[in-house]
Order: structure tokens, then C-alpha cells, then sequence
């Protein structure tokens, strides 16, 4: 059994998190349960950050909050001095309420609303994401209405297809995001806004895939870019100071995994860049990464107590778990792969495989195909790990599931970071029904 950050088996063989008793937790909380290893998450952080302040190059590192979005969060990010990446008005807003520095703050987005863009503006952010050209025709409108500074990034694809699985590739050219690095887009867009008088051009940005595990692709894709900032200076006179590369940084999921350290992604970049810059009489430019899934993504565990159990004789045993694709649609979206323990068994021989069934009507809401446990019995606390990034923020009211409760663990202590729906909230937004038939 592979234990992550904080986690021990404590002498009662109980599973910890944040020196906390996972079996306690989902006593106190109830279950399905979110369970985030914050020391993790404030570890990843600092070893990006840390890579950056020993090469002495300028830098940011934004938690790409898509993975996990919510206030308590933002607040641990903001006292890790990382930047922040929104993707909608909602995780701006969420941002704001946790009181994130609004000049550390990035909006990305393919198709971004009006309203979105002007609170982008109203509230004065550190830069927005540029997209495509319908943006960028907003953005001038906007900028001159409103007579407000923007700084903004454009983002490109350049044509780099990451290790990745094909549903979350995002880097190739036939994407929906960006403008294309190879056919002129990216130059148009740069001549479009370079010299505008609101908009401020700040560099290039691209994300080239996700659960990336070389670093090739990520030198390919600074070498580009590079390339393309050091053009533009040659033909424009106009000099681009910041190069994101984006996040995509991979974790192990299973044994099946082999990530590299943080660090090393990071190490290789900065490489990289220096070397392209000197050669082509560019001036190194601060380089931004967005990683989200390596900062959240093995912090998170989620608690499930076993319910029922069925025997397919010859074929397999399903254990069902008190939650699933709602809080978990990962395996269903993408065959995604996840490893678990019993949590008050953590110390016990590993003698049953079990196929992990969720309780929503979906005969594809399994979690985990093959899952090595000890022998299992209803009221078993299953911990499944690796579930902090596109868990929780991706999580439905599916079959009019609550969602679940969040709670962060960290030197030995724990607080609500979000509360479990009640019934209540599930009917919250609903009305009643006033118009009367008209056949009566
Ligand atoms: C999703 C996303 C990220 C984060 O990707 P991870 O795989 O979670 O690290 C970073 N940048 C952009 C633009 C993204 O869309």
C-alpha cells in the first residue's frame, strides 16, 4: 500500500491523514467524505517555488483552481504566495470571498461573457488569458468603454501533443483553445494588440496537455514560444517579458504511474529557456507554470463507507460504496484508474480483489475495477486516493445525490472546509408549479 504526504497506519491500523485518524473523521463528518492532506498541498507548492527562487529567474507559479475550487482553498493558496487561475465568473467570485490579491489573479477561457470580462475589469485582475479573436475585439471594446489597463497573455497551441490521455489533450493544433502558433493566428493576434492603448501584451502562454510524465513536450513548447517572443522583438520592437507554459504535471494515480518530481519539470524548463533566450539575444522572460493536479490532485482522498456487497460467482465481487460518479466521474468519463485501502484495515493482508461500485443508476458507475483490499464487510470506511483534483469541483447532484463534505487535516487537526448538501440545498433552486392546465 503506497501512503501519500502525511499519511501513516496508525497502531490501531487505521489510516492518517494530516496526523488526524481517517476512521475518526468519518465518524464525526459522515461519509463520502473529502479529506485534503494540506501539508501536501503547502509541500508541492513551495518545491515549485523553491526551484524557481534557486535559478534566480523571475517567476510565478497559479494554482490552476479548476481542480479544486473553494474558499478555504484559495485562502491555504494565498498563503503559499502562489498566483491563482480562474476559468469563470464563479471561481472569480469564489476568489474574491476568500480575499485571494486580485493582481495574482489569471483568467483563462475559451468563450469567456461579456459580464465575465467586465468583472474581470471591475475588479482590476493581474491578467487575462487571451483566447481568440472574438476576445480580443471585447476586450479593446471593453477596455476603451471602460478606460481601464489590462494586462493579457495570448494564448497559443503549438502544435505539441503531450503523453496524455485524448479527451484532456489540449495542446494540438486541432484544439478548441488558443491560437494556432504554426499558421500566422498568433501573429495576427499579437499585431491586433500590441500596440493598443489599454491592452498590454505581457507574453505567450500555452498548456500542453494533462497527467504529462517527460518533460520533452514542455521543452518543445518553450522552445517555440521563445522563438516567437524573440521574432516579435526583432520585427516589432516590442519586447514580451513572460513566457506560461501551463500546468499538466503528473501524479501517481496507481503504480502504473511514474511521475517525476516537481522540481524536475520545473528544472527543465528553466533550461531550456535560458538556453533559447542567450542563443537568440532574447532577455530571459519570467516563466509562469499553472500546475493544478500536482497540487491537489494526491492531497485528496475520499472516504466511502461500504454498504453492500454482491458476488457474481466466477466473475468478480462488487463492494458499493456510499457515493460514486457523483462525487467521482472520472472513471466513468475517462476509465480514469484509482487506488485504495480499507481504512480501518490498513494494516491487513490484501487478499480479495473487489470491483468498487458506486450507488448512482449507472451500470457504469464503478470507481475502481480491480481494487486489491482485505476481506471487506458492510461498514468498512474505504479510502480511495488521489481524488483532490476533478473530484470534488466536477462532483453532480446525480440521482439527487448530496454532495459531499471537504475537510482539511493538518498537524494533527481538522476543519469543515465546505459542509455536505442537505436535502434542503438539493431542492433549493427548484419552484413550485403554478400554471394550471388548460384542458380543465
Ligand atoms: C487545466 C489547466 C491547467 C492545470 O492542469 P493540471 O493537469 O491540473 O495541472 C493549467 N492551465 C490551463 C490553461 C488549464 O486549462
Amino acid at each position: 500500500m503506497h501512503l501519500y504526504g502525511t499519511q501513516t497506519i496508525d497502531g490501531q491500523g487505521h489510516l492518517t491523514i494530516g496526523g488526524v485518524d481517517s476512521v475518526d473523521l468519518a465518524k464525526q463528518y459522515g461519509t463520502p467524505l473529502f479529506v485534503y492532506d494540506i501539508q501536501l498541498f503547502r509541500d508541492r507548492a513551495w518545491a515549485f517555488q523553491q526551484t524557481f527562487e534557486d535559478a534566480g529567474i523571475g517567476y510565478q507559479v497559479a494554482y490552476a483552481s479548476k481542480a479544486f475550487s473553494s474558499i478555504a482553498i484559495y485562502q491555504v493558496a494565498s498563503q503559499e504566495n502562489l498566483s491563482l487561475d480562474v476559468v469563470s465568473g464563479g471561481e472569480l467570485y469564489t476568489a474574491i470571498k476568500a480575499g485571494f490579491p486580485k493582481e495574482k489573479i489569471h483568467f483563462h477561457g475559451n468563450n469567456k461573457s461579456l459580464d465575465e470580462l467586465r468583472m474581470a475589469f471591475d475588479e482590476q485582475i493581474g491578467c487575462i488569458v487571451v483566447d481568440n479573436f472574438h476576445e480580443i475585439a471585447q476586450l479593446k471594446l471593453l477596455s476603451e468603454q471602460l478606460a481601464k489597463p489590462m494586462n493579457i497573455l495570448l494564448r497559443v497551441t503549438p502544435g505539441i501533443e503531450a503523453h496524455t490521455h485524448d479527451y484532456i489533450t489540449t495542446g494540438q493544433e486541432d484544439s478548441k483553445f488558443g491560437f494556432d502558433l504554426n499558421n500566422g493566428q498568433a501573429d495576427l493576434a499579437f499585431k491586433e494588440t500590441y500596440q493598443h492603448e489599454y491592452l498590454a501584451v505581457l507574453g505567450l502562454h500555452c498548456h500542453i496537455g494533462s497527467q504529462i510524465f517527460d518533460t520533452a513536450a514542455f521543452r518543445m513548447a518553450a522552445e517555440k514560444l521563445v522563438a516567437k517572443m524573440a521574432g516579435w522583438q526583432e520585427e516589432f520592437g516590442y519586447r514580451c517579458t513572460v513566457l506560461n507554459l501551463g500546468g499538466g504535471f503528473g501524479i501517481r494515480y496507481t503504480e502504473e504511474d511514474q511521475p517525476l518530481e516537481p522540481a524536475e519539470y520545473v528544472k527543465e524548463m528553466i533550461g531550456t529557456v535560458k538556453e533559447v533566450s542567450v542563443n537568440s539575444g532574447f532577455t530571459v522572460p519570467e516563466i509562469w507554470i499553472e500546475p493544478g493536479r500536482s497540487l491537489v490532485g494526491d492531497a485528496g482522498t475520499t472516504l466511502y463507507t461500504v454498504g453492500s456487497m454482491k458476488e457474481v460467482p466466477n466473475v468478480r465481487k462488487y463492494i458499493a460504496v456510499d457515493g460514486g460518479m457523483s462525487d467521482n466521474i472520472r472513471p466513468a468519463l475517462y476509465g480514469a484508474a484509482y487506488s485504495s485501502a480499507i481504512a480501518n484495515k490498513a494494516g491487513h493482508a490484501l487478499t480479495e480483489t473487489y470491483t468498487v461500485a458506486g450507488k448512482c443508476c449507472e451500470s457504469g458507475d464503478k470507481l475502481i475495477e480491480r481494487a486489491e483490499l482485505p476481506q471487506a464487510e458492510s461498514g468498512d470506511i474505504l479510502a480511495v486516493f488521489c481524488t483532490g483534483a476533478y473530484g470534488y469541483s466536477m462532483a453532480s447532484n446525480y440521482n439527487r445525490l448530496a454532495r459531499p463534505a471537504v475537510v482539511f487535516a493538518e498537524n494533527g487537526e481538522h476543519q469543515l472546509a465546505v459542509r455536505r448538501e442537505t436535502h434542503e440545498d438539493i431542492v433549493r433552486l427548484d419552484l413550485d408549479y403554478g400554471i394550471k392546465a388548460g384542458h380543465e
